[in-house]
């Protein structure tokens, strides 16, 4: 089955593939085109995939557009943090952007071609209030009611949009309107506003502008510049597209063609610019790269790579109609690229200490582990071990239920590469507490040499106290508590918020090769999951954040 899906053409390739065989176009150009007003998340990932897939995929190119029309919104730091977004997620495909556009780079363009548009008199300019406007505008059961401006001449209009270019006139005076028809069933073609005046510092153009089109206006006009083939965006701008035809057309321009497709929604993540900014600017997480956000940075910094992001993306594939994905698939997609390529490492995130009594004191010796069960030529590494040893607080259980595998009193347990332990004795604290346990090792047990005939059906992982690394290790939970945080229209996505959306544990144990990672660098923890070096680990202490554990809620259909 899954291969068939894999071969069989989506309907964006479909529509590809037929220009392409009627010579309508000869290579095919798209294009990325986020607006730099906020971090990339999980959702602009589906569309880098899906335009720079497709550009791989027929011989053509990509573009990195950004859509720059809204100063006030915007800021460098987002131009910043796109780029290298980008530049991560396709390093591997391998894949580059052609060029890196700005809307902007075309606001003289935008402005000239739009005398040409009051010249052929399809646009004018409205001094009616906003909500003089909103009211002529009508409701989509109701026509609206031409604007009393709508008629002014030609030369008027010229003179006025270059007075609101001048930047003699302050913001919200006048707007420009696209003359097409206020009675149009759709709402967007009720001659829609394509430039304002905004007093505003731009991040590329300075002070060197005071009026800005309207998205909905440079969109296509940018897209036919730059000759896209095919023009891709989400659902909800199926609408607009109407406007998107009636621009190129008008200007006489490129016939750049709008194709929509579902935008990705994820079970227990929200995906809006908005909402995540209002995370980040009222502190309930810390960044928008904070690994619990569900941004390209975030999930960068929690450990995916982009091979499992890109993965992801080829799975859902494209769809035409809105839904919404089990975000266990995207966890799915990471456990399965990094089962491949992360190297085990042993790790005691809830230590015990035991001291194995019949051990030399002072004595460190090495056994030999496999780095990657999965990864034939993975090698094998040297781990210390020596009379003092920690292993996991669950490991170990007093008063075992029927069942359980692992040391009880009295009882063996062996070590995973190591040796066979037996269990001596229990050291408590005054509360009762299990403080220590005291064990003694059989010699002749050793992993791959064993001559003790003893059967042990536990085995588990444990460090060398006298040789551990030390480090920090954070564990991440759904930051939401439903499935779809703004999905209710009585409550804000705040409200379900998961208080314990983060977890520290201050110390924990770790085997020293780990000592060589860097940040970024991803392991797995035998029997607690993936991790990744934050990039808050320091010289003497190091950071992990937990990626995904081992085990798998969510099962192929
Ligand atoms: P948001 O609503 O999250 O702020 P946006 O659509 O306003 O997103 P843009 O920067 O305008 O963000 O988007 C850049 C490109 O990414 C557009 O082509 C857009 O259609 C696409 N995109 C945005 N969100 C998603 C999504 N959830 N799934 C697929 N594509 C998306
Ligand atoms: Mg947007």
């Amino acid at each position: 089955m899954a291969e068939l899906v894999e071969k069989s053409l989506n309907f964006i390739e479909e529509i590809i593939e037929h220009d392409l065989e009627i010579g309508k176009h000869k290579t095919i150009i798209t294009r990325f085109p986020p607006e730099p007003n906020g971090y990339l998340h999980i959702g602009h990932a589906k569309s880098i995939c899906l335009n720079f897939g497709l550009a791989l995929k027929y011989g053509g190119k990509t573009n990195l557009r950004f859509d720059d029309t809204n100063p006030t919104k915007e800021d460098i730091e987002y131009v910043d943090s796109i780029r290298e977004d980008v530049k991560w997620l396709i390093e591997e495909m391998p894949m580059e952007w052609s060029e890196e556009r700005y809307a902007s780079d075309y606001f003289q363009t935008i402005y000239d071609l739009t005398v040409k548009l009051i010249q052929k008199g399809l646009a004018y300019v409205d001094h009616s209030t906003a909500e003089q406007m909103a009211v002529s505008k009508g409701t989509p059961t109701q026509a609206g009611t031409n604007s009393p401006y709508r008629d002014r001449s030609v030369e008027e209009n010229l003179a006025l949009f270059e007075q609101m270019k001048s930047g003699s006139l302050p913001d919200g005076t006048c707007v420009l309107r696209a003359k097409i028809d206020m009675a149009s069933p759709n709402m967007h073609m009720r001659d829609p506003v394509i430039y304002r005046i905004k007093h505003a510092h731009h991040h590329q153009t300075g002070d060197d502008w005071c009026i800005y089109p309207m998205y909905d206006y440079a969109h296509p006009i940018s897209d036919a510049i730059e000759n896209i083939t095919h023009s891709i965006c989400t659902l909800e701008f199926e609408v607009h597209r109407p406007l998107y035809d009636w621009t190129i057309k008008n200007l006489e321009l490129f016939p750049s063609r709008q194709i929509e497709f579902a935008r990705l929604n994820l079970t227990y993540t929200i995906m809006s610019k908005r909402k995540l900014l209002q995370l980040v600017t009222e502190g309930v997480v810390n960044g928008w790269d904070d690994p619990r956000m569900p941004t390209i940075s975030g999930l960068r910094r929690r450990g995916y790579t982009p091979a499992a992001l890109r993965e992801f993306a080829n799975r859902i594939g494209i769809a035409k109609r809105d839904n919404i994905i089990d975000v266990g698939l995207l966890e799915f997609c990471v456990r399965e690229d990094l089962n491949k390529k992360a190297q085990r490492v042993m790790a005691v995130l809830n230590p015990l200490k035991v001291v194995l009594t019949n051990y030399t004191e002072g004595v460190t010796e090495t056994v030999e582990i496999e780095n990657n069960p999965e990864d034939p030529n993975g090698g094998k590494r040297l781990v210390p071990f020596g009379r003092e040893i920690w292993i996991e607080r669950e490991d170990f259980m007093e008063n075992p239920p029927k069942g359980y595998h692992r040391l009880t009193p009295d009882g063996y347990f062996r070590l995973k590469g190591a040796y066979i332990i037996k269990h001596v004795e229990t050291i408590k604290n005054t509360e009762g507490g299990i403080e220590e346990l005291r064990c003694e090792y059989i010699p002749t047990s050793k992993s791959g040499q064993d001559q003790s005939g003893i059967k042990v059906k536990g085995v588990g992982h444990w460090v060398n106290v006298a040789t551990a690394a030390t480090a920090e290790c954070r564990i991440y939970d759904r930051l939401f508590t439903v499935e779809a945080p703004d999905g209710d229209k009585e409550k804000s996505f705040m409200d379900y918020l998961n208080p314990n959306s983060l977890t520290v544990l201050d110390t924990i144990y770790v085997e020293p090769s780990v000592k060589d990672l860097a940040v970024n660098d991803r392991v797995q923890f035998l029997r607690h999951g993936y991790f990744a070096v934050d990039k808050d680990s320091t010289d003497t202490k190091l950071v992990f954040n937990r990626t995904v554990t081992l085990k798998d809620s969510w099962k192929p259909a």
